[in-house]
């Protein structure tokens, strides 16, 4: 995607891939217990929804079986990428499932097929405003109190665009627990949105500009770690902009929930109070199977005293979909709101009092839901918890 004459873009990234999907099926379902896997294929129920099928369309699209048109672009754009097929795939082309899908995007959109008008409307706003909001970007701190901050410092919190304009408690709880936590840290008010909305859903030509103007940001700060309390954030960081840059980026990239425990491990924090409350815990795509970290969250909410955690029935590599990624949030909205309701009932079923997660997108579609099905569940992120422990 960076600039260069033989590199490959759409479909032709993934060419060498898109005939080794057997259909065995074995993606649709969940190996533990046969529940359902995939968001699409449930709603939709039609085989190309599923993983196997999108992985068929693409080759029938590659080698002139089928022809493109505007029927296709719902199927391409109808998955929230959550990477649940690509855990219960066992054939070689479970590593390269999502890659796959969003060549499909890459393709529609070079094409002229693609994406819907929510989803342009996000990247013609990243174009302008530098956030997919519509946001002026000189409100981007419109959320701190304090606009002190530091030129350089040891970490950067890159706040990302949901939490800067959004879900912005979350975004002031993470500044107060840095805080709390003597954290040698600083925040960018030029940071720029991380380009996931345009990737995930095949915008890319912007991409290679943001990842320069964060690079900038970044270097300029002087930290050697980028903490982020974003999960899509965190997975184009730490994934694919070293994977677009073709090497490895100079600085550490660490969630907030992985930079907590660290402390945790090094004897740095102890949480002495109390919190004699029941919760249960969901994991966000883009941070748990897209990047493997599930036992940090886990690991820092086992530390406080009194509280319980109730597991759901579907967790880890076979948690359900929060519904809101993969632009699925803007092109198909009530149908996100539906998947997060499966989750709140899910959630619901554990007797827990409060749903926590580590991502400002997952978020905000469950409080959609909630709002929606009339939930009494407390959602909120595992910040927003500790910065009142410590
Ligand atoms: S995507 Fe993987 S699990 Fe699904 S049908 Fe194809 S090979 Fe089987
Ligand atoms: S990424 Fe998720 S929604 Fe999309 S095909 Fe795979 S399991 Fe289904």
């Amino acid at each position: 995607m960076i600039a260069g004459e033989n590199i490959k873009t759409g479909l032709e990234k993934v060419k060498e891939w898109v005939s080794w999907c057997p259909k065995c099926n074995s993606c649709k379902y969940l190996y533990k217990d046969y529940a359902e896997s995939c968001p699409a294929g449930e709603h939709f129920k039609f085989e190309t929804y599923w993983s196997s099928g999108k992985v068929w369309l693409a080759y029938g699209l590659l080698n002139g079986i089928l022809k493109w048109n505007e029927n296709i672009i719902k199927i391409i754009y109808a998955c929230p990428l959550c990477g649940a097929c690509s855990m219960q795939c066992q054939q070689d082309v479970s590593d390269h499932l999502i890659e796959i899908f969003e060549a499909l995007r890459e393709e529609a959109v070079s094409r002229g097929f693609g994406p819907y008008s929510n989803q342009k409307a996000f990247y013609d706003s990243i174009i302008a405003n530098n956030n997919p909001y519509k946001e002026p970007h000189s409100n981007r701190l419109n959320w701190l109190d304090q606009k002190e901050l530091k030129t350089t410092a040891e970490v950067l919190y890159f706040v990302g665009c949901t939490s800067s304009y959004r879900e912005k408690e979350l975004a002031k709880s993470t500044f107060e627990l840095l805080k709390k936590l003597n954290v040698d840290f600083t925040i960018s008010p030029d940071e720029h949105c991380c380009g996931s909305p345009a990737l995930r859903t095949g915008q890319v030509n912007v991409i290679p500009e943001l990842i320069k103007k964060n690079m900038d940001i970044f270097k300029k700060s002087g930290a050697k770690t980028i903490v982020t309390s974003c999960a899509g954030c965190y997975r184009t960081l730490k994934i694919d902009y070293p994977k677009i840059l073709g090497k490895e980026l100079p600085f550490e990239i660490l969630h907030i929930s992985e930079f907590i425990f660290k402390l945790m491990k090094e004897g740095k924090l102890k949480i002495d109070k109390e919190k004699p409350i029941k919760i249960t815990y969901h994991d966000p795509c883009h941070l748990g199977r897209h990047a493997g970290v599930f036992d940090e969250p886990r690991e820092i909410l086992k530390n406080i005293p009194e509280l319980e955690l109730i597991e759901m029935r579907r967790i880890r590599e076979n948690s359900w979909c929060c519904g809101a990624g993969g632009g699925v949030k803007s092109g198909f909205k009530d149908w996100a709101v539906k998947i997060a309701i499966d989750r709140l009932k899910e959630a619901e079923q554990t007797g827990a009092e409060d749903l926590i997660t580590s991502c400002p997108f997952c978020l905000r579609n469950f409080k959609d839901a909630a709002k929606s099905m009339g939930s009494n569940l407390k959602i909120f992120g595992i910040v927003e918890l500790l910065k009142d422990l410590i």
